[in-house]
């Protein structure tokens, strides 16, 4: 099947004659217009932010990825923090956590614990550097651009931000039963995640592909239908997206729409359904003080937190591990009942809730590192001991499994049946034989606005 990206009445403008661009999220060609400083080019169709101009980003990111490295380093050796309960101490650091799961035989969670806040992060920190710190020097240095590629395609599960959310609703809890003493850990903790998500925001990533591979347009026929590069953005014709499979730049896998793309969000987000009920109900928690058992669900684990004035915090965690799971399945469903059907109603609502739940989807992990940290700082013996109870690796998976339902998903469906019912029009209204499969795309202009 052949889908045309952009099927609105032909401008005669040929694709490899304009400065443009083509949309991620819904596959039209999008001609670029001069946007200042302080502003964005927004794509005309579906408002997806297509360009943020930068300037003087190099210095200012090195000197941050620099920061970032080596606070990387300093807040994992230091001691994050330190918890008293009746004369004895325990000291536990970043790391603490995923060797507390391992202890009790929970080798997922812990590597999952593992890669998204200390491996991630770690290569985030050392990526950057690889790459900035040569482009400052003009110096190309081998497997760069495969490094960026991973860099931008694995930012979502780089999940630092989420930790110190966990770190604080812990540090709350604790707070409660024991004295917490927050060390210079924590305090370099919370700079890294300030200056790596810094670091990555502001760097130009179109700057930086543009000095690794200048060449941004890969045409097997003139005038073809260009398809974008997730990674790279690099505008790739048809032919050689049909032929390759593969972005002639950056390597990363290109498709005219992700390979069944609806049945596989579809399986996942049902996997996900299911496991959300036993990651509710079981035990996500077990607290042993004194020889007394306490277990605790999710729900409890709020209500426990609102029961102790700290509602706030209470309401965060319930979005984070309640709100947020259901509403990520039933938007999820939604998506895909919607394509199933080809509906052609509302596809910019559509495209706004898809950004959506990949948006907030990561957040749910929050409980998953509450319990880790627990599980790491209590443990004193007969006095009490925190351990993981059933429910975490359901609850876990929940959020892994809706994550990559979203990243499967491909939003260009949404508007293929909006674009066939376009050309539809088109044709009878000139009552024209259908070529509407050779015609060059029709460029749309970008919208530039101010940034709020
Ligand atoms: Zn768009
Ligand atoms: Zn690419």
């Amino acid at each position: 099947m052949t889908i045309q990206s952009a099927t609105h009445e032909p401008l005669q403008i040929i694709a490899d004659q304009c400065d443009c661009m083509v949309c991620h999220d819904c596959g039209a060609l999008q001609t670029l217009v001069p946007v200042a400083a302080g502003q964005e080019l927004l794509c005309s169709r579906c408002g997806n932010l297509l360009k943020r101009p930068a300037s003087d980003w190099l210095d200012k990111a090195t000197a941050l990825a620099l920061a970032a490295a080596i606070l990387f380093v300093s807040a994992n050796i230091y001691t994050f923090m330190t918890l008293k309960l009746a004369g004895i101490q325990q000291g536990i650091t970043i790391l603490s956590g995923v060797v507390a799961l391992a202890a009790n035989d929970r080798w997922f969670l812990s590597a999952l614990v593992l890669i998204t806040i200390f491996i991630l992060p770690a290569f985030e920190a050392f990526a950057l550097l690889y790459l900035l710190i040569p482009h400052r020097l003009r110096r190309r240095l081998p497997g760069q651009i495969t490094i960026f590629r991973w860099l931008v395609q694995l930012q979502p599960w780089i999940m630092l931000d989420v930790f110190l959310l966990g770190v604080l609703v812990t540090t709350v809890k604790l707070g409660d039963n024991a004295t917490v003493d927050v060390g210079p850990g924590m305090l370099l903790f919370f700079a890294l995640v300030l200056v790596l998500q810094l670091a990555y925001r502001i760097m130009s990533k179109d700057s930086l592909w543009t000095w690794l591979a200048p060449n941004n347009r890969y045409l097997g026929n003139a005038g073809e239908t260009l398809y974008d590069c997730h990674a790279c953005k690099a505008m790739v014709g048809l032919s050689i997206v049909e032929a390759r499979g593969h972005c002639p730049r950056c390597n990363a896998e290109i498709h005219t729409r992700t390979p069944h793309s609806l049945q596989r969000t579809a399986a996942l987000t049902a996997a996900a359904a299911i496991l959300y009920i036993p990651a509710n109900l079981l035990v996500i928690m077990k607290y042993d003080e004194l020889g007394v058992n306490y277990d605790s669900t999710i729900f409890a684990g709020v209500i426990d937190l609102a029961h102790h004035g700290l509602w706030i915090l209470a309401l965060i965690v319930f979005v984070a591990s309640v709100v947020v799971p259901v509403a990520k399945l039933l938007m999820l469903s939604f998506l895909v009942w919607s394509v199933h059907t080809r509906m052609n109603r509302g596809p910019r609502q559509r495209i706004k809730l898809y950004r959506l739940t990949e948006l907030v989807g990561r957040w749910s992990m929050v409980d998953v590192y509450v319990v880790t940290l627990l599980t790491a700082a209590v443990q004193f013996g007969i006095i009490g001991a925190v351990a993981p109870g059933p429910a975490l690796l359901p609850f876990a998976a929940v959020v892994v499994l809706t994550m990559l339902a979203a990243e499967t998903f491909d939003p260009r469906l949404i508007w293929d049946p909006v674009d066939a019912a376009a050309s539809a029009g088109v044709q009878a209204l000139h009552s024209a034989p259908d070529d509407s499969e050779s015609k060059p795309h029709s460029p749309l202009g970008a919208t530039p606005i101010e940034r709020t």
